[in-house]
């Protein structure tokens, strides 16, 4: 097993398995290069079980087919309709206020809401099962009470949506390939 090992003053060993699989362990500058190779020995598994997932998520992501440009815009016309009613539903069960709703395909973020309560989503939602695409509706609607990510914002989303954390595996499990169909 090939490893890059980096030294700093950090206090405890990790590993990190990179996009590109290869594997990093950041060092104590103390520990030596056999403790450092008994510690790789020990996480193989975990390793080889990161690297699998890694290889995977590059094989979905080759074999999803790209949007064309008007696939995306049917689906940001359907976002429209679909996002908004949702909105205004959850703005009504939160109480809060909210400026213009757009949508558009970002390549990085599902949602934003902006400090004047303009909230922002990404089409491809349209793509995501129902829970999910309440699950960010409720989310960046909650930035309108909190505009953070702090427990308090947290407790906020699981008061109107008790289930949040299976949306949030799921576009941590899917949200990658979804992403890979914006048109290239
Ligand atoms: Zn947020």
């Amino acid at each position: 097993m090939n490893y890059h090992v980096i030294r700093s003053s950090r206090k405890t060993l990790a590993l990190v398995v990179k996009p590109d699989g290869t594997v990093l362990v950041r060092s104590p500058r103390r520990v030596s290069g056999e403790e450092i190779g008994a510690f790789v020995a020990k996480h193989l598994d975990w390793i080889e079980k990161k690297q699998q997932e890694l290889a995977q998520r590059q094989r979905q992501r080759a074999a999803v087919t790209p949007l064309t440009a008007q696939e995306l815009e049917a689906l940001a016309q359907e976002a429209m309709k679909d996002l908004d009613e949702r909105v205004r539903r959850f703005a009504e069960i939160l109480q809060v206020s909210y400026g213009r709703v757009t949508i558009r395909n970002q390549k990085t973020k599902w949602g934003s809401c902006s400090s004047k309560g303009n909230l922002n989503f990404n089409c491809l939602l349209m793509l995501a099962p129902a829970f999910v695409r309440d699950y960010v509706v409720v989310h960046e609607l909650c930035h309108r009470k909190e505009m953070n990510h702090s427990p308090r914002f947290w407790a906020e989303v699981e008061a109107v949506l008790p289930n949040y954390q299976v949306a949030r595996k799921w576009l941590r499990d899917n949200g990658e390939t979804l992403m890979s169909r914006s048109p290239r």
